[in-house]
């Protein structure tokens, strides 16, 4: 009897979700493990929930909220996140609010004031502001729900963003045993899970873990050859949309901007070392689309729910494939089409190495595997949505994924690259390990350059072998050959040497893949996906993100929370003509309808009658 009644409530609390859902946040179904996400939240039963980026995972807990009596909690790592979610809720007609070490006492007061009077459903905290004694103790008086805490892998220490205060959250069980706790993260392994789920307490979780894959994100891993006209490349594939470049000293960040800018590009620098002003100011201008590129060291990013970045290019590899996953992730979270670049070098490996060498060296050997493992995806020539699924622990089903470099045939993998690294590998023995990079590839290709003569090098037999494929293939195929560790770069003046798989390719006693970039042009839209497009008045699409620009402006939030892409380009092919047509684009809730709908009707108006 009891469990029959347990289960009609359950099902009239996914009914009021699955209505909620609709009129608020204008979508029509849940998607399949948000649905067993959102049920677990609502019978408070405990749970931890693994989604990639862009998967959902925000409605796992924004809906329960309003669907539970009392407040729920949500833990999150950063002030400029929480203040992006609240924005978006506020504009969906959502009770929510945050507290956080910025506001003044009134602001604190008036939140306080809402809690007290029952008055909230969502309050947004940082588990530190969280902690504070008063604050726990005024907390325990209200009626608190149930906690979700964001970014969850930053409770386990066998994660790649271990943060102490996290590890306090523990207290929470004791101190709230009434409220259910439910853990969300986009990347936790096996063990990490197992952590998180033991330092919170978590009692019988739900442990839901959904498909790494990501497959709106094309993936290309060229090397990198005229580094800033690859880049530039990329930018002129989507004109006027957000992206990120990533790189890996701020000394790069400075440089790639500054050029990208010389170029007539909108972009920014953003890294830890500029001042506090200027980094919001940047970070600011991108989100509310005042400029089309940020490009940034890793500390951008984390506090960024974007949902239209187009585009997220590496200028460098990232230190770790979970790095990648991560920071390319922040691409197409709308789940249209969107291109990740990773551009790389064997240079690469050596610039973290020294980076590493000056941190937290007892971690050195975990770190190298991590960026080993990285290049390793960068050189390899499988499918690169397989690789990092199966990095991950997962399978990937399908031959052909139409979305990366390796599928698009966009790599041309060279037929006998052992005889090719035998001439790299036999000049630079005959160089006696002695010359860097630069030097074998002028040897290779038959430079007349002052010093080979002077050298005597021109007589070396290997002088000009490689005369025919050019300076830029020979230079790629020496870093392919330095991160598939035939050769090391040693010392200051980074020589080359043979490594002992490097003797054993020598001998053809090993196999080795060398490619260079394929003839064949990189298309803006990738095979078969197009369709995100298909249909939509691009100018009239010009047209209404202006008018978004314009709005968020005026209202100070992030350009995504007026609408996202999706209901843009929707906008842009439908061209709802009344309030009735524009509530059945996906996207658009009953509280948006009434704020915008009017004035993005008139605009598609004005667009038709011109
Ligand atoms: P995550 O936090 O997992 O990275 P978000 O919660 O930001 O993902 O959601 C990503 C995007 O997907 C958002 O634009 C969101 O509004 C949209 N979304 C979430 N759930 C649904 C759904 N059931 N149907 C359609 N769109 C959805």
């Amino acid at each position: 009897m009891t469990t029959d009644m347990t289960n009609s409530a359950e099902s009239d609390g996914m009914q009021t979700a699955t209505h909620l859902l609709r009129t608020v946040w204008g979508y029509d179904a849940f998607r399949p493990l948000q649905a067993d996400a959102v049920a677990s939240v609502i019978a408070g039963r405990d749970s931890l929930i693994v989604l990639p980026t862009g998967g959902g995972k925000s409605l796992c807990y924004q809906i329960p909220a309003m669907v539970r009596d009392g407040l729920a909690i949500v833990v999150s790592p950063l002030i400029s996140l929480m203040k992006d979610q609240v924005d978006a809720l506020l504009a969906n007609g959502v009770a929510a609010a945050l507290i956080n070490s910025t506001q003044s006492d009134e602001e604190k007061r008036v939140v306080a004031d809402s809690i007290r009077a029952g008055k909230l459903d969502l309050l947004y905290m940082s588990p530190e502001g969280l902690l504070v004694p008063r604050t726990l103790a005024f907390l325990q008086q209200a009626r608190v729900s149930f906690f979700a805490i964001d970014e969850a892998h930053c409770v386990s220490n066998w994660g790649h963003d271990f943060r102490p205060e996290y590890r306090e959250l523990s207290v929470l069980k004791d101190r709230f045993p009434d409220a259910s706790i439910h853990a969300f993260t986009a990347t936790a392994s096996a063990r990490v899970r197992r952590d998180i789920a033991q330092q919170l307490e978590l009692e019988d979780p739900l442990v839901l873990v959904g498909d790494f894959d990501r497959p709106n994100l094309t993936y290309r891993m060229p090397a990198a050859d005229r580094k800033l006209d690859q880049i530039r490349a990329v930018i002129r594939r989507h004109p006027g949309s957000s992206g990120i470049v990533y790189c890996i000293s701020r000394r790069e960040v400075e440089q790639t901007a500054a050029a990208l800018q010389a170029s007539g590009i909108s972009a920014e620098a953003y890294h830890a070392g500029l001042d506090d002003a200027t980094r919001t100011a940047q970070q600011d201008a991108f989100i509310k689309e005042q400029i089309d590129v940020i490009v940034a060291t890793v500390a951008f990013g984390m506090g960024i729910d974007k949902s239209n970045v187009r585009y997220v290019v590496h200028a460098g590899m990232p230190k770790s494939i979970e790095h990648y996953q991560q920071e390319s992730g922040r691409a197409g979270r709308d789940g249209l089409a969107s291109e990740c670049v990773l551009l790389h070098s064997g240079g690469d490996v050596m610039t973290w190495k020294r980076i590493f060498e000056l941190g937290d060296t007892a971690n050195l050997d975990a770190s190298m595997r991590s960026i080993n493992a990285m290049a390793e995806l960068c050189r390899g020539v499988r499918c690169r949505h397989a690789a990092l699924v199966e990095y991950f622990g997962q399978e990937y089903d399908s031959e052909n994924c139409n979305a990366c470099d390796v599928c698009l045939n966009e790599i041309d993998i060279i037929d006998d690259a052992v005889t090719v690294a035998q001439k790299i590998l036999s000049c630079v023995v005959r160089l006696k390990e002695r010359f860097g990079a630069g030097y074998t590839v002028k040897v290779l290709t038959g430079s007349r350059d002052a010093r080979i003569l002077e050298l005597g090098h021109d007589h070396l037999s290997t002088y000009g072998l490689l005369q025919t494929e050019g300076a830029s293939a020979t230079r790629m195929w020496i870093d392919q050959l330095v991160s598939q560790g035939f050769l090391n770069r040693v010392g200051d003046y980074q020589t080359l040497q043979l490594s002992d798989s490097g003797r054993k390719l020598m001998r053809r006693e090993a196999s080795v893949t060398l490619s260079r970039p394929a003839k064949r042009p990189t298309t803006s839209d990738r095979d078969g996906t197009s369709d995100d497009w298909s249909g939509v008045d691009r100018g009239l699409f010009e047209q209404l993100r202006a008018l978004r620009r314009q709005l968020a402006a005026d209202r100070d939030v992030p350009a995504y929370v007026i609408f996202g892409d999706a209901v843009l380009r929707d906008l842009a092919r439908v061209q709802p003509s009344n309030m009735n047509a524009m509530r059945q684009i996906k996207g658009v809730g009953e509280k948006k309808l009434e704020s915008f709908g009017p004035i993005f009707l008139s605009s598609i108006q004005e667009h038709a009658s011109r």
